[in-house]
């Protein structure tokens, strides 16, 4: 096989949308597992909608999912006279023809088909026009855009994905190559950078299968042969609707900003339309190039499942060893004015050891400062429906004191230590140890769940344990009114 070139083309009138960050995993891992070149190309030709914000976004996105590309960025914006000269030849070679309906007159035509229920199609007027009515327009300078003179016939191609497709081409409109402001559609810029770029296989989401008819066409009015095509399924929201903007977080960046790891986002995309033979869920990236193949990739549009990427992130973040971890919730802990970059070298091993026992409930980087953050303030509410149970009456109050006397007179203040501690003292009062292990664990974290009860005792230390249960008692004596 030549050279595998696969690119991925972003237009910056948005962030990097997860579709198309399925895409560019998807081209990234076929070049990756054929030692092929991987190109990025931002698809800027329509100025009014690109920014370079979106720019900054799109390339932070791939850089941050470890999509590293080994050409471009190649703007189109800067690739103008390239596509100009090709509408040209496409001209002079009477491959296509200057059109000079105004976009109202063509408005009008395209309503009264609307009107009388048939499809419109642009009807040729301006290829029928005489040499007579062209120099008249000429001399008017009015404004002309360039179409593609589509012949008769039928275009078929054989997509990696969807197999064999054909289209009568009588389906097919003249579509404008070059608008009149000398603009290339992305039609026409699109096989213009793809041949130019060398690309062998055009991998790309399946709403653009109707484009690729048409770019066959302009292929074939060049005199080039197409790249091979891979069209893949459209992702879909849970409620089985095209996936899109109406979701709360459908931006990589997103993704990154909620604490999910790169490596779990990829193995999840990599996952929305392809899988293994052996149907494996959670790969790593080698895996994934050793296994992806367009062939695998299906035809039926997967759901996207944000529970099964929570899920999956978790397995990642719980295999992650402790002292990389930290480095990553850093930055999360840090946003929430929980620890300082001071805390990181004076406290660090208490911080590792906070993350490993914290990791087996996270599923986003976030949850560390959700679920943990009792570690570094007491300044936190009790969980409401806890409440209700644990600090119910004066006999809690009783529990409590007790617990906190025993506590502040503990030598030695450890985990074992201080559950032999708690379990004595439930013989001592005759009641079950869940009946003070319960209301210590709602005092001393705010929270009806989490790690175990005696790491954390261990891990907040006397004094801090000793203060919240004094915390904890005068906050239902206040709520008894007693
Ligand atoms: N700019 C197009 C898009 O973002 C590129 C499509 C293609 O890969 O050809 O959808």
């Amino acid at each position: 096989m030549s050279e595998i070139r696969v690119r991925i083309a972003p237009s910056p009138s948005g962030y990097l949308h997860v579709g198309t960050a399925r895409t560019a995993v998807y081209n990234w891992l076929f070049a990756q597992k054929h030692k092929g070149k991987f190109v990025l190309r931002i698809e800027d030709t329509d100025e009014a909608r690109s920014s370079n914000e979106m720019v900054k976004g799109i390339i932070d996105s791939l850089l941050w999912l470890g999509l590293k590309w080994d050409e471009g960025p190649f703007y189109q914006s800067q690739r103008m006279p390239l596509y100009q000269k090709s509408a040209q030849t496409l001209l002079e070679n009477k491959k296509a023809y200057f059109c000079y309906c105004t976009p109202e007159e063509l408005q009008t035509k395209r309503e009264e088909a609307q009107k009388k229920k048939i499809a419109w199609k642009y009807d040729r007027k301006c290829y029928f026009l005489s040499q007579d009515d062209k120099q008249n327009l000429e001399s008017k300078k009015v404004p002309k855009a360039i179409r593609l003179l589509v012949p008769e016939g039928k275009t078929s191609f054989h997509d990696l994905v969807y197999r064999d497709l054909e289209k009568e081409n009588r389906n097919i409109e003249d579509l404008i190559l070059l608008r009149s402001d000398g603009r290339p559609t992305y039609n026409l810029a699109c096989v213009v950078d793809d041949l130019e770029m060398k690309i062998s296989h055009v991998i790309r989401g399946n709403d653009h299968l109707p484009n690729t008819f048409k770019q066959i066409l302009i292929y074939q009015a060049l005199g080039e042969k197409p790249p091979a095509f891979a069209h893949l399924p459209l992702i879909l929201g849970m409620d089985r609707a095209k996936i899109s903007k109406r979701f709360d977080a459908v931006s990589v960046t997103d993704y990154r900003d909620q604490g999910f790891l790169p490596e779990a986002v990829i193995n999840f995309l990599s996952l929305l339309g392809w899988s293994p033979k052996d149907n494996q869920e959670v790969l790593s990236v080698a895996e994934l190039i050793e296994k992806f193949s367009l062939e695998n990739v299906h035809q039926a549009n997967p759901v996207f499942d944000i529970q099964k990427l929570e899920w999956m992130n978790g397995e990642y973040i719980k295999a992650q060893p402790d002292e990389k971890l930290l480095g990553l919730v850093k930055k999360f802990w840090i946003e929430a004015s929980l620890v300082t970059d001071e805390d990181f070298s004076k406290k660090k091993a208490w911080l590792l050891k906070i993350v490993g026992i914290l990791k087996e409930r996270c599923k986003k980087l976030t949850d560390f400062v959700d679920l943990g953050k009792f570690f570094f303030t007491s300044e936190f509410e009790y969980e409401e429906k806890a409440l209700g149970k644990q600090f119910k009456n004066s006999e809690v109050v009783a529990r409590l004191t007790k617990l906190k006397e025993k506590f502040q007179g503990l030598d030695g203040f450890d985990k074992a230590k201080s559950e032999e501690l708690v379990r004595n003292l439930a013989t001592d009062l005759n009641v079950k140890p869940a009946e003070l292990i319960h209301p210590l664990r709602l005092a001393i974290t705010g929270m009806s769940f989490g790690p175990s009860l005696f790491e954390i005792v261990e891990l907040l230390g006397k004094e801090e344990v000793v203060k919240r249960l004094e915390k904890a008692v005068n906050f239902i004596h206040n709520k008894l009114g007693t």
